[in-house]
């Protein structure tokens, strides 16, 4: 009796015993999962800091409140 898994990258079910690649039903499916893993996790979303436009805040708009003296 031949054990079944299904293979993460694609769900096709892989016999456990044949498969060199297990759980993976391929090498092509293996390297396409590791890649997906890869790019999650070292391409981060927004790595590409921009720089804000913080600069374009006005200054000149800062009210100068006396200082309340009792
Ligand atoms: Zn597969």
């Amino acid at each position: 009796m031949k054990r079944t898994v299904h293979c993460p990258a694609c769900r096709k079910p892989v016999s456990w015993e044949d498969a060199p690649y297990r759980p993976f039903c391929s090498e092509r499916c293996r390297l396409l999962d590791l890649g997906r893993w890869a790019d999650g996790t070292y391409r981060v979303a927004g790595a590409s800091a921009e720089p804000e436009a913080a600069a374009a805040i006005p200054a000149s708009e800062t009210p100068h409140e006396p200082e309340p003296r009792s």
